[in-house]
């Protein structure tokens, strides 16, 4: 299994990190894990094309983990991609239709492709063929617990401590060959991620306070820091940690040590923070 971080960032704009989106390719399936702002320009970047994904999952609909959803759809259509199946919380399903449906906000545009006839003139000779449906991702609306089995992979999900009841949240688990790969989403430390997170190869947790900010006790159990972090993946067993969805204000050279520090304190294996483009093979 090779992982692509492709977004390893936050909300915020930031020409260093894209938000949240991670690529898992296994055999011939392309994987990509949510896709906020700046995924799909990393993706181009990372050699690849919005149709080479296979599937998409999203942990929760926080705009930074979804931003670019839209623009992945659309590439994908524009290139005569198949349907792309899409996992996720409610209301994806609305998302979507609000986005693409007979009067979503792209009905002007996809109207004027499908049904100009220059525009139907490019389209053939880009090698297409008339009619041209819309575009038509494959949506399933899922809840924690939901599970997935791929070809030779399997997903596994539970729930992540993080915007409920606005919005559901999930934290993925991912394996393949006999490895296995947590993407925590974003959450408190709470006993189905920590379950989740058991003897994994690799855990890539998100990170969003570092070990000496002050917080309010919510914002505490809804955040936890490097050295928590770190401590949750000693005592499950995870044999590698990297941390992502880090903050402008998290991204000096002090701050970084200080998340090495507190991690080595608390955890054995390797422990890194996340970079776009960053590459792991499991
Ligand atoms: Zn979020």
């Amino acid at each position: 299994m090779k992982i692509t971080l492709l977004g390893t960032g936050s909300p915020e704009a930031y020409a260093r990190r894209a938000s949240s989106g991670y690529l898992v390719e296994i055999g011939d399936d392309k994987i990509l894990l949510d896709c906020g702002g700046g995924v799909f320009d990393r993706l181009l970047q990372s050699g690849r094309m919005p149709s080479d994904i296979t599937h998409l999952f999203f942990t929760h609909l926080h705009t930074d983990h979804m931003m670019d959803y839209a623009r992945l759809i659309h590439g994908a259509w524009d290139e005569g991609g198949a349907p792309l199946p899409v996992w996720g919380p409610a209301p994806i399903a609305g998302i979507n239709e609000r986005f693409f449906g007979i009067d979503g906000a792209f009905a002007h545009d996809l109207r004027a492709r499908t049904e100009l006839p220059q525009s139907q003139e490019v389209w053939v000779a880009r090698g297409g063929t008339i009619p041209r449906e819309w575009p038509q991702p494959q949506i399933t609306e899922i809840e924690p617990g939901f599970n997935y089995q791929g070809d030779c992979w399997r997903l596994t999900t539970c729930r992540a401590t993080h915007a409920q009841p606005l919005l559901e949240c999930m934290a993925f688990r991912i394996e393949a060959d006999g490895k296995s790969f947590v993407y925590s989403g974003d959450t408190g430390i709470n006993d189905d991620v920590e379950a989740l997170s058991k003897d994994a190869d690799l855990l890539l947790h998100w990170c969003y306070r570092p070990d000496k900010a002050e917080a309010t006790e919510a914002m505490r159990a809804m955040t936890p820091t490097p050295g928590e972090i770190a401590a949750m993946a000693a005592r499950n067993d995870v044999k590698r940690l990297i941390l992502t969805h880090f903050r402008k204000s998290m991204d000096d050279e002090a701050t970084h040590q200080a998340a090495h520090a507190s991690m080595k304190a608390a955890f054995d294996g390797p422990a890194s923070i996340a970079k776009d483009l960053d590459e792991i093979i499991l």
